[in-house]
């Protein structure tokens, strides 16, 4: 999983979220907040990986190594753009698929005929958390799949639909401010931003995090 504070904040008011979060097999800093949490809690992490930097560098040793990728979600048309985008990246690399599709029940059985069909071994899921990662866990058994990963706006960034914040706005932990910049309408989702702040202060006061 690629873990912003959005996540957090996510999984401490529902339960299922939480569980997965909790159980996946490998959970990454994707925010400069959880890395910024992680040193106010005394276990400081090394350095963020953000979702596109996962997928782009993955798909270099998937061309190296003959691994198969499919691409799961965002808007029509854009995982194809980023399937076409990585292959010219990286020549040799097999798109085994790529489809839009939707995190709703109703798709979920149309989807995983797909990606049975396909049998890809690393699967990429783009429809934004809490879904993504609720879907992943839901199918993983059914889909056999070695590798799947929940990997949020990271399509939308790769296409260039969304702009990435320049360098300097993400070293200096401001990308949630660029991405407020260009969507506006995500304050509301953003006010998670400083419930985290504040809930990672009072765990420090607390000592519970000892
Ligand atoms: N998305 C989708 N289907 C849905 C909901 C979202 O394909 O039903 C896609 C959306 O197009 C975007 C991605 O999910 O590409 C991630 O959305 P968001 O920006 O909310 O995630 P974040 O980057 O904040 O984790």
């Amino acid at each position: 999983m690629t873990v912003n504070p959005e996540f957090v904040m996510m999984a401490r008011e529902n339960e299922e979220f939480r569980n997965v979060l909790v159980h996946a097999d490998l959970a990454l800093p994707d925010g400069m907040g959880i890395l910024w949490a992680s040193r106010i809690l005394g276990r400081p992490l090394k350095e963020r990986i953000a979702g596109v930097d996962i997928v782009t560098r993955f798909a270099g040793v998937a061309a190296r190594k003959g691994i198969r990728i499919f691409l799961l979600g965002a808007a029509e048309g854009v995982a194809e753009k980023v399937a076409a985008l990585l292959v010219a990246a990286n020549p040799g690399l097999v798109i085994a698929g790529t489809f839009a599709g939707s995190p709703s029940p109703a798709d979920e059985e149309d989807i995983c005929r797909r990606i049975g069909a396909a049998h890809p071994h690393a699967l990429f899921v783009a429809y934004g958390p809490p879904r993504q990662d609720l879907w992943i866990a839901r199918t993983r058994e059914r889909l056999r799949v070695p590798l799947a990963i929940g990997v949020g706006g990271t399509f939308d960034f790769i296409a260039g639909v969304v702009p990435r914040a320049p360098r300097w706005m993400q070293r200096g932990g401001l990308e949630w401010l660029y991405r407020l910049m260009q969507e506006p309408r995500r304050w509301r989702r953003m006010l998670s931003l400083p419930r985290f702040a504040a809930a990672v202060v009072g765990t420090r006061l607390s000592g519970r995090h000892a």
